[in-house]
């Protein structure tokens, strides 16, 4: 997978690496090239836009290590870039905490390959997660695709909810809800019925079975081989129904990854599986950093970027520190303490890390402080002057008017800026002279 991508994005780092020094020209042409190999892998448009607005902002902006190469800091990008693209770092756990059985049902097109990845999901949840897990065909159409699912139970030894001919899909919903339920499953699997092509009526039903089923999960089966159309179809089943992820089969056929790349940025959709192979153990949990990692072929100069990286934190955490134990925090500092959270995920994780300072992190709530602000708060402290910046006070109703002009937003956002401005730096006041402890670390937690 990714044979046509990896090769050229090689290519392109090789020469990269060859040279000392990289001019902003050299960066933006090598990011044009990435975009070119993107495009050539069926990466869909607006998601290649989106990847080249966030590489060239990264490029440009504050993120420079000067202990690295650029070349490898331009790796790095692409990496950083491939990830967000792929939908964030961490594989998520399918959702089985509902009371018993744990619905999962499965959408798609025919021939995406729903019945197989049903028994491939089953499989993986028996085995690995020991959960008794039952599977139900509600294709009333096609007799055959009953039967495949359960040849396909017998094969991995999973139970399979017995034929009734001529029930419909909302009578054998009903029926394997209640043997599981009697039967103390603890998640079921409803494999949908599928046509070759969209159409109203599969949506209606799979609709209504979601309706009577109330899944936990909701996945949609996609044909990775069908590139863009298989993210159409996650978008037009997505409408209709609240798909909870998507797994994408055939990837093992796939040298370009289109779809794979495309699918997350344009449905919002996580990622959750991928099918590697027909045989019922082929089947992969999805895993941004290792597909980032297997596109670039970069493993060891991420890592080392990444150390620089952290190292380059750890000095100014330091350099902070020294700072708040003197009682000393400017709206520089709150800039860089803003920009220091964008890159360490966002706020929700940085405060989820700090059980000393409740009251911190109650005043950021209260003031409804969220990651999206981060952006608009570092362009209004950018657009002060220098002298601003080091005393606040001297902000009057006329430098707040050129303020909000320069940045774009209302005043009342500067007053609520200045507001969570001084509240953080009375309650670093209070922590230094109370001799804090506790101040050091916090900084350091804050990547300060
Ligand atoms: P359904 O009509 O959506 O239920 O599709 P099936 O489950 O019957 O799959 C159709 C064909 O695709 C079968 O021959 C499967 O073995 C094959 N298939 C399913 N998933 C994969 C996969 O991840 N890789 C490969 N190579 N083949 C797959």
């Amino acid at each position: 997978m990714f044979d046509s991508l990896n090769d050229r994005l090689s290519g392109l780092f090789d020469r990269l690496s060859g040279r000392g020094v990289l001019s902003e020209k050299d960066v933006d042409e090598a990011l044009r090239e990435v975009r070119v190999a993107l495009l050539e892998a069926d990466v869909a448009l607006p998601v290649v836009r989106q990847f080249m607005t966030k590489a060239r902002e990264l490029a440009t902006g504050e993120a420079i290590i000067k202990a690295v190469k650029p070349a490898d800091q331009v790796v790095k990008i692409v990496y950083d870039g491939l990830i967000d693209m792929l939908g964030g770092e961490e594989p998520t756990p399918i959702d089985l905490a509902a009371v018993p059985p744990a619905v999962i049902l499965m959408a798609g097109l025919q021939g995406s390959g729903k019945t197989t990845t049903s028994a491939k999901l089953a499989l993986r949840l028996t085995k690995f997660e020991r959960k008794k897990v039952m599977m139900a065909s509600l294709d009333t159409r096609r007799p055959a695709a009953m039967e495949q699912l359960k040849l396909l139970g017998e094969q991995i030894g999973v139970d399979v909810l017995p034929i009734i001919a001529g029930q419909n899909a909302v009578e054998i919903t009903r029926r394997a809800l209640q043997s599981a339920k009697l039967q103390g499953y603890d998640v079921l699997i409803l494999d949908t019925a599928g046509r070759t092509t969209l159409d109203e009526g599969m949506m209606a039903e799979a609709s209504e079975i979601a309706t009577i089923s109330t899944p936990v999960e909701t996945f949609l089966v996609a044909d990775s081989l069908t590139g863009q159309d298989a993210v159409r179809t996650a978008a037009a089943f997505h409408e209709r129904l609240p798909l909870t992820g998507l797994i994408l089969t055939r990837v093992d056929g796939d040298g370009r990854g289109g779809a794979m790349l495309s699918m997350r940025a344009t449905t919002g959709l996580p990622i959750k599986f991928t099918g590697s192979g027909e045989k019922v153990d082929a089947l992969d949990v999805f895993d941004a950093r290792r597909i980032a990692g297997r596109i670039l072929g970069q493993g060891d100069v991420v890592a080392l970027v990444e150390k620089a990286s952290q190292e380059l934190d750890a000095a100014k955490a330091e350099q902070m520190a020294k700072k708040l134990s003197k009682g000393q925090f400017d709206l520089d500092d709150l800039a860089e303490q803003l920009k220091q959270m964008k890159r360490m995920g966002g706020m929700q994780g940085i405060m989820g890390l700090l059980p000393g300072v409740q009251k911190v992190k109650k005043q950021m709530d209260e003031m409804n402080i969220s990651d999206k602000m981060f952006d608009r708060q570092i362009a209004v402290i950018s657009s002060m002057t220098k002298i601003e910046r080091k005393k606040p006070d001297l902000l009057n109703a006329s430098r707040k008017r050129r303020i909000a002009a320069g940045a774009g937003v209302e005043v009342s956002e500067i007053n609520r800026l200045l507001k969570q401005h001084r509240q953080m730096a009375d309650a670093f006041k209070m922590m230094a002279r109370s001799g804090g402890k506790g101040l050091g670390n916090m900084a350091k937690m804050l990547g300060m």
